[in-house]
């Protein structure tokens, strides 16, 4: 059976870019259709951002539980070793997933949004036809967002398959791998990997860069790299994986080659926006490098073709792709919306986390900057949480000469629930004094941002 579906918006791609913008698109009193290949909420539902964090909790859990058979914490002390059923943890993870892709369903249904689950295929800019199991559907709009979004990228020569796995791999295995290697220390690798040694896999990491996280930093990344020295991970840095042979791993390090037997093989290099195989090439839509060129606004080169989260650019975050969907859908209903955050914060859920808003000391130029930290070593909370000893800190960067705060750091346990602090302040174009100013309450981890802000003021 063909159906034609005539909508105002057509939103491709059911995931925070795509979802958040129909939402808010039919709360608006726009009429919308999106259509989803997959499961609602996308990527960071279903196969990232949450998945991953429930598996790094779970490991967070085991793992204290281990230290408690190994040496009483605390007082505390564990009579057997706790058991890990990994099959029911990976379970457990697909119940909270299950519960948020649900919650999407509900989210559309209430703004009124029509679902089309199939895969899109534009044949002009403003037509895509649709194969449901119910047949074809073609759907015409006056409007269309693209959120295809992005998908690990492959390394041609260890292409996923059998023991080479990507992250969406990774995040619903059966058995905890006895030997991992992970190939990037990026976020995602790091992320993961740190969860599978808390779980009991032996981890080495493959980085061909001279350090880990390379996006930070080295005093921000230091507590994560002394981590992984502490709790056994090798670390292989300026190290390039090429190929592998009888089931191990052949990486070309500093002084020769390598080989690095493997149960499995998280290839995390990277993530490409989603930009083949549904029709981009008959729609005339400038590209800029790999991913769609789209103005501050988001409108593509196409009049009302818009393009929203991962297949836009860096970074490839949840919260950018959820606030650019949301800006979109206000334009469409005629608001004035511009994307000119103050900062995209962004965590790494790694051990400790680290959390980062606006600019690191290293990015800013010349000596009209002030640099702070405070410890979490003499911080009350951080201390009676045993969250005081990992070299974690607060860091802020401010204008030497006005006292504006231009970007906020911080490394150490919990600090991802510091990080919507960071980006509010650099929204409100804070002052050093604004920050030092401002009642923390006690005890609490947020204190530190505030001695952080004194401390500069001091100087
Ligand atoms: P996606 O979430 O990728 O959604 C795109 C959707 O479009 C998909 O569901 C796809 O099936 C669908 N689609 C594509 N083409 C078509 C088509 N032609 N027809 C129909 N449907 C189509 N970000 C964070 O901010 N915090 C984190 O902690 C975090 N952790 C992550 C951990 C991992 C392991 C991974 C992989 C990612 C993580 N991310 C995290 C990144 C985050 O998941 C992405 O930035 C986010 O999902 C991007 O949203 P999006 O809507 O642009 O695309
Ligand atoms: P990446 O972070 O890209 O890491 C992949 C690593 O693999 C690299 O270090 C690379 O050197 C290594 N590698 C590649 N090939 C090999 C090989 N053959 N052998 C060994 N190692 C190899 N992106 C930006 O561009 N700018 C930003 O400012 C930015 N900020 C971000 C902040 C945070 C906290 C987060 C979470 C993401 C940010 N991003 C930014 C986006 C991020 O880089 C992308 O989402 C990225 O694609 C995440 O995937 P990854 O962890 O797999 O890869």
């Amino acid at each position: 059976m063909s159906e034609h579906i005539k909508t105002k918006l057509l939103v491709v791609g059911g995931g925070p870019g795509g979802y958040v913008a129909a939402v808010r698109a039919g709360q608006l009193g726009i009429e919308t259709t999106l259509v989803e290949a997959d499961r609602l909420g996308g990527t960071c539902l279903i196969r990232g951002c949450i998945p991953s964090k429930a598996i790094i909790h779970a490991a967070g859990q085991f793992e204290a539980m281990m230290h408690a058979t190994q040496k009483p914490r605390i007082g505390i002390s564990l009579g057997a070793p706790p058991q890990l059923d990994f099959a029911q943890t990976v379970r457990w993870k697909d119940g909270v997933v299950d519960k948020l892709n649900a919650g999407v369903g509900t989210l559309l249904k209430h703004a009124k949004v029509r679902v089309v689950n199939g895969w899109a295929k534009f044949t002009d800019g403003k037509t895509c036809t649709v194969t449901t199991k119910d047949g074809e559907t073609t759907i015409t709009a006056e409007h269309v967002i693209l959120a295809n979004g992005s998908a690990p990228v492959e390394l041609p020569f260890l292409p996923f398959g059998g023991s080479v796995i990507s992250s969406n791999e990774a995040l619903s295995l059966d058995t905890v791998p006895k030997k991992l290697v992970v190939v990037g220390a990026g976020y995602i690798g790091l992320e993961l990997g740190i969860a599978f040694r808390k779980l009991g896999a032996d981890v080495t990491v493959v980085e061909a860069l001279d350090r880990i996280l390379p996006l930070y930093d080295a005093p921000l990344v230091e507590p994560v790299r002394k981590w992984l020295e502490r709790n056994g991970v090798t670390v292989h840095l300026n190290a390039k994986a090429k190929a592998l042979e009888s089931g191990a791993l052949v990486v070309e390090a500093k002084d020769g080659t390598i080989k690095l037997p493997a149960d499995k093989i998280l290839v995390t290099v990277g993530r490409k926006p989603r930009t083949e195989g549904w029709g981009l090439e008959n729609m005339a839509i400038d590209v800029d490098g790999r991913f769609i060129k789209v103005d501050d606004q988001c409108r593509t080169s196409m009049k009302n073709v818009w393009a929203v989260g991962d297949l836009v650019g860096e970074p490839m975050l949840e919260h950018k792709a959820a606030a650019q969907g949301e800006m979109v859908a206000e334009i469409i209903a005629g608001h004035t919306r511009r994307f000119d955050p103050a900062s995209i914060p962004a965590v790494c859920f790694t051990e400790p986390e680290i959390a980062s808003a606006g600019l690191l000391p290293t990015d800013v130029h010349g000596d009209d900057v002030l640099v702070s930290m405070f410890p979490f070593s003499a911080n009350g909370r951080a201390l009676a949480m045993e969250a005081g000893e990992d070299g974690g800190f607060v860091r802020i960067v401010a204008r030497k000469s006005d006292h504006r705060v231009l970007g906020i750091q911080a490394v150490g346990a919990h600090v991802s629930e510091l990080s919507n602090e960071f980006s509010h302040a650099l929204e409100m174009g804070a002052l050093l004094e604004d920050i030092g100013g401002t009642i923390h309450v006690h005890p609490t981890l947020g204190e530190a941002l505030r001695e952080a802000a004194l401390r500069a003021l001091h100087k």
